[in-house]
């Protein structure tokens, strides 16, 4: 997890704790590197069919009560992707947004996807018609949104300097406009 949403947590966890790195040099972690390809478990989301994956929200996984969502905004591998400018600024608007809802208590994270199609959402304690209700509500928030960009100071970023309104609320309108074209059943397509 990265920024925004787990700087509260790793604070929490750092405090008490003194954290020594292992060595590396001729131990367990150099064997593991050794480990030949049969033995690499393949992530639930790469069994995941992206050719045939349309911009939408869909369910990625559930892990006890935490539900990932799969916000998708661009087709994948579709010649046409998210910029770093507008991953980065949407991921500062869509966070703090759905974090100050009604149901700012039920999101666990929100980031982008290194495949810059779109981003993840995870939650606890809410249907599926509950995350797109808010969705399309924080989406419209985006949009209206007049201002300046949230948590945009070299003090609350990484790189404070990459970020524009324009960029976050182009990514808000095309999304929007993709999730009021088809009703979702949050399946992905088999
Ligand atoms: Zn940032």
């Amino acid at each position: 997890m990265t920024g925004l949403n787990a700087d509260k947590e790793n604070n929490e966890n750092n405090e008490n704790k003194e954290t020594k790195i292992p060595e590396t040099e001729n131990t367990d972690i150099k064997n593991t590197n050794n480990k030949n390809n049969n033995e690499i478990k393949k992530i639930t989301s790469f069994t995941v069919d992206h050719t045939k994956l349309v911009p939408g929200i869909y369910v990625s996984r559930r892990d006890g009560d935490v539900t990932t969502y799969d916000l998708r905004v661009k087709k994948p591998n579709g010649g046409d992707y998210l910029s770093d400018v507008e991953l980065h600024t949407f991921e500062h608007m869509f966070a703090t947004y759905i974090r100050n809802s009604d149901v700012g208590e039920n999101v666990i994270y929100f980031g982008p996807m290194g495949c810059k199609t779109g981003f993840y959402l995870l939650t606890r304690g809410l249907e599926n018609i509950a995350v797109l209700k808010y969705t399309v509500e924080t989406l419209e928030k985006i949009i209206s949104h007049d201002g300046e960009v949230f948590g945009a100071s070299a003090a609350e970023c990484g790189n404070y300097k990459l970020l524009d309104l324009d960029a976050a609320k182009s990514v808000a309108a095309e999304y929007l406009s993709s999730l009021r074209r088809a009703v979702s059943d949050f399946k992905y397509p088999s």
